[in-house]
């Protein structure tokens, strides 16, 4: 069901089109409203004129968060703040956090991609929408909050936390729709089963998760623990918030809204575009945005895009689902390891619980990873040779799919701390080391 079909199923000849204007006008907006844009883009020597075609993209300079942070709070900001109707900011969990802007006509871009999104999800005016995405300067809360009435759904705004009260609201209202990080959807699932609650009072029909990477096994469980279907939805605060891409009841990758948001992928070490279906950094210029418009920002994402149409009928370019970010990804003598990888191989084998832990220390010059795995009481309490032999099959399926070789500690239940928003999953003891140094 889609929300507004003539921008969804539009052809794609036409819609390249439509970006090739917005991105003109995009160019000479910042080229005249914001002095670093100005600056960058005539020391690059582009003239607002020179783009003639979409494939111009590629000779326009990046755009990055230290960009950002230099220019802290407003600086990219492309119109007076007095038109500037809303701002939220990034977590920033090292130092000063990255601030964006909205006007009028943003907010409203929002509230409709953010339409599309839940309405990708089948999400209609008679559903009752719990979001649990936390509420304030972070975007996942309000960013659901406005797509959800537009359409018209019963919207409540519960915001991260408190879990039974969450499980008691789900009863009580009937909701049919929960919109949080996968992680909290797993912990509520795991205190839901805990408290024993009448499963039958429950109507959640579909789960719109994201904020965080996870993989289609991880979703598998979630689908299974909360009877839901879970419809991965991505998007960052510099770019708008979520809103930027979602997955449609096909899983078949995310419609990344390209009339809105023209993506490409680059080598994240040379800078260079990447042709469709090879894997590498998410770039994306804001086509529309009028407060605070971004050239080529640098998302750090790691995806791939894809252009053969999806049996939704959604003609927008898809991508990948999220594999990590760089500034994810460990090195681990000398390969590179995500998160994503472990969880996709871990729950492959079925036996573990979805908690784990990346523990990356350093033993003399070697780096060592331990994977921590929670297991069930059932099996924690099992004979000590079936646990061990556990581990090694876990050990073995992470090492096939990592190349390096792995510790892995089995934990019991509750070790691993659970997770109201963004789960961590590595503790990187190097740091430590390397302060020290
Ligand atoms: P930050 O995490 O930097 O404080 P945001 O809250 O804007 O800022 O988070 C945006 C980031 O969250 C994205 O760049 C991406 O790394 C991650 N993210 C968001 N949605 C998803 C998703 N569906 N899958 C994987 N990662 C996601
Ligand atoms: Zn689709």
């Amino acid at each position: 069901m889609y929300w507004n079909k003539e921008m969804e199923c539009m052809p794609p000849e036409q819609r390249r089109k439509l970006q090739l204007e917005r991105l003109q006008n995009l160019v000479r907006r910042v080229y005249e409203n914001v002095p670093h844009y100005q600056r960058v883009l005539r020391e690059a020597g582009i003239r607002p004129g020179d783009v003639q075609s979409l494939d111009d993209l590629a000779h326009l300079p990046f755009t990055t968060k230290d960009d950002l942070r230099r220019t802290y709070p407003f600086g990219l900001f492309a119109t007076p703040l007095q038109n500037t109707v809303r701002v939220h900011a990034s977590s920033g969990t090292t130092g000063k956090p990255t601030v964006v802007g909205y006007t009028r006509q943003d907010v409203d871009t929002w509230s409709e991609v953010m339409a599309r999104t839940l309405s990708c999800a089948g999400t209609k005016q008679d559903d009752v929408v719990q979001i649990a995405y936390g509420y304030g300067l972070f975007t996942g809360g309000l960013g659901v909050h406005y797509g959800a009435e537009k359409i018209g759904a019963t919207v409540v705004p519960v915001s991260v936390g408190n879990t039974k009260r969450q499980i008691m609201l789900m009863q009580d209202f009937g909701t049919t729709v929960l919109a949080c990080t996968p992680s909290y959807a797993l912990h509520l699932a795991e205190v839901l089963e805990e408290s024993g609650a009448d499963r039958s009072r429950i109507r959640l029909r579909v789960g719109v998760f994201g904020a965080e990477p996870w993989t289609q096994q991880l979703g598998r469980e979630i689908e299974n623990k909360l009877n839901v279907v879970a419809i991965d939805i991505f998007g960052l605060s510099e770019i708008i918030g979520p809103g930027v891409a979602s997955e449609c009841l096909y899983n078949a990758g995310l419609h990344l809204f390209d009339d809105h948001f023209l993506p490409e992928i680059i080598d994240p070490e040379t800078g260079r575009q990447l042709p469709p279906g090879e894997e590498g950094e998410l770039v994306i210029t804001t086509l529309t945005k009028e407060a605070f418009p971004l050239i080529r920002y640098r998302t750090r994402d790691i995806t791939r895009l894809f252009v053969e149409p999806c049996p939704c009928g959604r003609t927008h370019v898809r991508m990948s689902k999220i594999m990590g970010r760089t500034d994810d990804m460990l090195i681990i003598r000398g390969v590179n390891v995500f998160p994503s990888q472990v969880e996709s191989a871990l729950l492959e084998i079925g036996q573990a619980e979805p908690h784990y832990l990346l523990v990356v220390d350093r033993s003399g010059p070697l780096d060592q990873l331990e994977i921590w795995v929670e297991v069930s009481e059932k099996v924690f309490a099992d004979e000590v040779r079936r646990l061990e032999a556990l581990g090694k099959t876990i050990q073995r399926e992470i090492e096939g799919t990592l190349g390096i070789g792995v510790k892995v500690k089995l934990v019991e239940p509750k070790t691993i701390e659970r997770s109201q928003g963004k789960a961590k999953r590595v503790v990187d003891k190097r740091d430590v080391y390397n302060k020290n140094q």
